[in-house]
């Protein structure tokens, strides 16, 4: 299996993708296959979608990571510009650590 592992944040638009160790298996929302433990995924938020989000973070595969951006871009789940909730930086840094995922 090669996994690349590449940033451990990344932002997209008002999304922020965080990489993130799978303690249990988890359901990639981009493909059929599962995240199994052990392995390392992205756990992605979209700022202004609600707490909820924080909380239920989408699961992808690295590699799922870009095909997942352009869908929720293309379905305007994913906005620009960068940040239209007018969350700063240290408020995300509040929301990842509160999140625990
Ligand atoms: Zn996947």
């Amino acid at each position: 299996m090669s996994t690349t592992i590449k940033s451990k944040t990344i932002r997209e638009g008002n999304a922020i993708a965080t990489l993130t160790l799978a303690r249990k298996q988890h359901r990639c929302v981009q493909c059929p296959k599962p995240i199994l433990a052990g392995a390392y995924y992205y756990a992605i938020i979209c700022g202004g979608a609600g707490l909820g989000s924080t909380k239920f973070p989408d699961r992808v595969h690295s590699d799922c990571l870009q095909p997942y951006f352009q869908t929720n871009i293309r379905q305007g789940r994913i906005r620009y510009p960068i940040n239209p909730s007018g969350l700063s930086d240290g408020d995300w840094d509040v929301i990842l650590h509160q999140g625990k995922y």
